[in-house]
């Protein structure tokens, strides 16, 4: 979006969020094998840990809900999980995702691969949900893991919009795609989002080798193949979807600013990238200095402002969003805590 005030010619607003993260397992089953993530071990956070982590927020308003896809297909995972109470996985999440409302958080939740009647559970209690397309193609490194096949990423990105429900999704890049199956990807977004409306943002995340992976050697891919990436996306999207650049995975924002990123995705006060640990987040404030005369930091929240706008958000949400979003949707400048003690 473009503005036009005073004597300032013109800036364009780059949105963030302010999250905690919260990797609820690294159960999976999927193998992908670029991921440092995944453990064999079966793992489930507990209410307990999780009330933790949300009791050291200060500032955020998102709790981005990240964790392995449907870890309940492992035996000792179900007899856990029955231990909790829970009847299934998602019934756990949806708990989970009611705990952070109860502390003031807006859950996004990324669960991987969903049916409608999963999606239909979260779907009230979450701002908006997301799933990485990853590529729209077979590839090698997802021959262990049934859930990136491209016609069920697509089916569940499709379920979601058929439930009207915001949402994110991303390519990954550098992960033995040719340059054509990115176009290709980047158009099966599109059209996903030309039937029904829903996607929010596009995540363009650029591969980065991690140690101990079948893929620890790989070259990630350039400054210059993920910038011509961006200018793609940004010919093929519609212009009322976000481009997502990871802050913490590009050494510099601003050149891919130039090339039509405009959001740069959750940051977090407390927690750091599980999926990338090496990575730290970098500051609000570098961030800023690195923006320059013709883009503008702006906080969102996790439901982008045209879904605020039309309250496309979970119901259970009504209340903190109408508090936490300003006249036009984005994120309200005053603190959460000040916000919070107003609800
Ligand atoms: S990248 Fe995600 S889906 Fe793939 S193995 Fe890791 S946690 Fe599972």
């Amino acid at each position: 979006m473009i503005f036009l005030v005073g004597n300032r010619s013109s800036y364009v607003i780059v949105t963030y969020s302010k999250n905690v993260f919260v990797p609820l397992t690294r159960t999976c089953r999927n193998k992908c094998w670029y991921c440092g993530f995944r453990r064999d071990k079966v793992d489930i956070m507990q209410r307990e840990e999780v009330e933790k982590l949300f009791s050291m927020v200060k500032d955020a308003k998102e709790a981005l809900f990240t964790f392995g896809e449907k870890p309940d297909v492992y035996e000792g995972f179900r007899k856990i999980l029955k231990l909790m109470g829970y009847e299934s996985f998602i019934d756990y999440v949806v708990e989970m995702n009611r705990i952070a409302i109860k502390h003031g958080l807006l859950p996004h939740t990324n669960a991987g691969v969903l049916d409608r009647e999963e999606l239909m559970k979260l779907k009230p209690v979450n701002a908006s949900l997301g799933l990485m397309l990853e590529q729209a193609v077979e590839l090698e490194c997802h021959s262990e893991s049934p859930g990136k096949k491209p016609e069920k990423r697509i089916k569940t990105i499709k379920e979601a919009g058929k439930l009207c429900i915001p949402f994110t999704t991303g390519i990954l890049v550098g992960i033995g795609e040719k340059e054509y199956d990115r176009a290709y990807s980047l158009e099966v977004i599109a059209d996903l989002h030309d039937e029904f409306g829903h996607i929010q943002e596009v995540i363009i995340q650029n591969f980065k080798p991690k140690k101990g992976t079948k893929m620890e050697n790989w070259k990630e891919p350039s400054l210059e193949e993920m910038l011509k990436v961006v200018k793609l996306a940004r010919e093929i999207l519609p212009d009322d979807i976000a481009i997502q650049i990871p802050p913490n995975l590009v050494e510099d924002v601003y050149p891919f600013l130039k090339a039509g990123a405009n959001d740069l995705g959750g940051i977090s006060e407390v927690t750091p990238d599980y999926i990338n640990p090496e990575a730290p987040w970098p500051s609000i404030e570098s961030l800023k200095k690195k923006l320059g005369q013709e883009f503008v930091l702006r906080e969102r929240l996790p439901v982008y402002p045209k879904f605020v706008k039309l309250k496309l958000y979970g119901s259970a949400l009504n209340e903190l969003i109408e508090v936490y979003s300003d006249e036009n949707g984005y994120a309200r400048s005053r603190s959460v805590q000040a916000l919070r003690e107003s609800i």
